[in-house]
């Protein structure tokens, strides 16, 4: 094999392009229902809308195999409230998520979540994925069931979140996928969203894309379609050489689903959410240092001495043994566990943690920096669970972080993992590889948890699309929580193509999308790259809607991205499939942009949920603006309508989860 280096040494030049290329050649796809982004959401989508009989197409930016933030594994599974340990019930669960956020989340698709989510790990559990202690490595432990041979994280009492043997799910659901006739095609950046006479607002009846490797122009035709592109952390924070965008985000995160929707009509709540751009941040890479948080949850933190950090539950008491730290405290009724899409856990449903106030005590000299992750002082069972079987198993761990630490000698029995020395600002959160020395005080993660605005169909407002996903949508969540969505959404997408008109596609629609796509082929070889102009998006939207913003900032965020817009990027120009990718991605990252500037102009109130500060109307949750602000564009001027929180459980619904339910699941 020849290295890049070797490569470069003995030729002096780059390789030339390795694909053919064939700009211009259109293929064209039809298909019942049509996937767009094949991450986790988007394969379960297609697996189930397959079982249900329809044909599938699923478009993907990467390769199926592993893309995604899902591609490289999960070690815990949330919301699986009716696996028969769990002492949740999907009432419960959702009501808790509701209840924390205010009613800032869809609570209906979490209801559908906590319905559905063990059902969907047992159907992975079939696929060949390993959800249960098979082998007996964890007999005895507290955290397990020797009945059901099940594992759970967090809280060891209520166990509605399991630990999975996840580092090949990825693989197991792209091949059933494959396995079950789905039409799978890789490399392909979707543009655009068809709609019935090429119109704002009417049914969606495909899209259109760019193979980044041909570049190949695609319409596909579907009389249903699901979006599942994930996220949008290049809108906030983009640095692709250092671990800031590749961390706990992916490269192909920018926003495509949502900008295609927006630019289609499709309805969005709460995007202008912020918040700290923490897992996006200029961290390290995910779970390499000493920390106490997520696949950590529960490990002892010392300071340089040896001195021990506390661990708290959530009403400030000090908890006296290892064990409590994944029990609930009296006064709680369970604890939900973190990163499931909220940014804001009411105490009675919060983890115990180590206090809040460490930065403070460490200001004070009561600890001494650095601090460790000391596992060794955990039983043999839970260390070897989470220096072994989670950190083998979870995103992004397998190879860098479990097996390159091991081979090197690191031994959790003995070794400790050393904390990033940072600001004592970075120590009020325990994920500590995440909140880098260098994060950057200002940088904010924008959209936190809105997304499309979905009803109990897990439809959009426009016919024939639907949505799934973690981040794509208001009221997801993570891994299960996007298998769970997706697998729903997918089989919502095949019944509606079974009775619904065959896709009449616009040509002249199609016509000017393919212009569009292949403009920067056209242009002067003088112009910038992608990476100025992603980094110029992001910049904008860091100065301009951060934190603290008003009227004139956000005009100002808008008329800068719209300069950025018809200026550099319409002068950028890509000398491959690869580049031309990349740049019509900063067409979507600019849409995003716009429609989350929008959103922000429209909510004229601070919030202190939305953690969405207005200077020019400061005060803090007026009681009039609690309330959705669902956004669209109906032709090409954003319009916003009122809508009640609890708005899932109105008219045209029925006022009961359960029955909303039972109407809509399909089963
Ligand atoms: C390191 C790491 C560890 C994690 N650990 C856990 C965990 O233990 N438990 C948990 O619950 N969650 C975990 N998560 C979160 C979880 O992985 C995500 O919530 C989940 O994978 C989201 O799935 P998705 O399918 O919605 O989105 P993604 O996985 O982001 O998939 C979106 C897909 O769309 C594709 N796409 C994007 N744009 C386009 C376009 N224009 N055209 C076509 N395709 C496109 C992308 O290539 C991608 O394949 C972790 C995430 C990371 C990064």
């Amino acid at each position: 094999m020849t290295t890049w280096h070797e490569y470069i040494q003995r030729n002096g030049t780059v390789p030339d392009w390795p694909y053919p290329l064939n700009y211009g050649k259109v293929n064209e796809i039809v298909t019942d229902v049509l996937v767009i982004g094949g991450g986790v959401a988007g394969c379960r989508a297609a697996i189930s809308a397959a079982r249900a009989g329809a044909t599938v197409a699923i478009a993907e930016r990467g390769h199926a195999k592993r893309s995604g933030a899902g591609g490289a594994g999960v070690d815990h599974w949330h919301g699986a409230v009716t696996n028969p340990c769990s002492k949740v019930t999907p009432e419960m669960y959702t009501r808790a998520c509701y209840d924390s956020m205010g009613g800032y989340t869809g609570g209906h698709v979490r209801y559908i979540i906590t319905s559905e989510g063990w059902d969907t790990l047992l159907e992975c559990e079939e696929m060949g994925i390993q959800i249960r202690d098979v082998n007996d490595e964890f007999k005895g432990a507290d955290f397990r069931d020797e009945e059901t041979k099940l594992m759970f994280a967090y809280d060891y009492e209520n166990r509605h979140i399991v630990r999975v043997w996840g580092y090949d799910i990825k693989v197991r659901v792209y091949k059933e996928a494959k396995r079950l006739g789905v039409n799978i095609r890789n490399r392909i950046t979707i543009t655009s969203l068809l709609t019935e006479g090429g119109r704002q607002g009417a049914r969606v009846v495909g899209a259109t894309g760019v193979n980044t490797r041909t570049g190949e122009f695609y319409v596909f035709r579907s009389k249903a379609t699901v979006i599942a592109t994930g996220g949008a952390s290049r809108l906030t924070n983009f640095a692709p050489e250092i671990t800031a965008s590749g961390s706990m985000g992916d490269m192909n995160s920018a926003g495509v689903g949502q900008a295609i929707g927006w630019n289609a009509g499709a309805e969005f709540v709460c995007m202008e959410q912020s918040g700290p751009g923490m897992l996006t941040g200029h961290g390290y890479a995910p779970y390499s240092m000493g920390n106490a948080s997520n696949t950590y949850h529960g490990t002892p933190i010392v300071d340089a001495d040896g001195k021990e950090v506390p661990w708290m539950d959530v009403f400030g008491r000090e908890l006296k043994t290892v064990e409590e730290r994944f029990l609930p405290s009296e006064g709680q009724r369970f604890q939900l566990g973190i990163g499931i899409g909220i940014t804001r856990t009411a105490q009675e449903f919060r983890l115990n943690d180590i206090p809040v106030d460490l930065p403070e005590r460490l200001r004070r000299g009561e600890f001494k920096l650095p601090l460790y992750a000391d596992l060794s002082r955990l039983s043999e069972l839970e260390r070897r669970c989470i220096f072994g079987m989670m950190v083998g198993n979870e995103g992004k761990t397998r190879i860098p972080i479990y097996d390159t630490y091991t081979k090197a000698g690191f031994d959790p029995d003995k070794d400790m993992l050393q904390a990033p020395v940072m600001p004592l600002e970075g120590y009020w959160n325990a994920c500590y590889w995440a909140a880098g020395p260098n994060t950057p005080p200002t940088l904010r993660g924008m959209g936190g948890g809105g997304g499309f605005l979905l009803d109990w169909d897990l439809r959009t407002n426009l016919e024939g699309l639907y949505a799934a996903s973690g981040s794509t949508i208001f009221g997801g969540g993570c891994h299960g929580e996007s298998h769970t969505t997706g697998r729903y959404a997918g089989r919502r997408a095949a019944a509606y193509a079974m009775t619904a008109p065959e896709p009449v596609a616009d040509r002249a629609q199609i016509e000017a999308e393919k212009n569009r796509a292949y403009s920067a082929l056209k242009q002067d070889k003088a112009g910038i790259g992608w990476k100025e102009i992603n980094a110029a998006i992001t910049r904008i939207m860091n100065d301009y809607c951060g934190k603290h913003k008003n009227e004139v900032t956000l005009n100002h965020g808008l008329r800068l991205l719209n300069e950025l817009k018809t200026t550099e990027l319409a002068a950028a120009f890509a000398s491959n499939p690869h580049e031309l990718g990349r740049l019509l991605e900063c067409h979507s990252l600019i849409s995003v942009g716009e429609l989350v500037i929008k959103a922000s102009l429209a909510r004229k109130a601070s919030n202190s949920i939305l953690d969405f500060h207005r200077l020019d109307y400061p005060d803090m949750d007026p009681p009039e603006w609690d309330k959705l602000l669902p956004i669209r564009q109906v032709k090409g001027r954003a319009e916003v309508r009122e809508l009640p929180l609890d708005f899932h459980l109105r008219e045209p619904y029925a006022p009961d989860y359960e029955e909303n339910y039972r109407k809509h699941a399909g089963l």
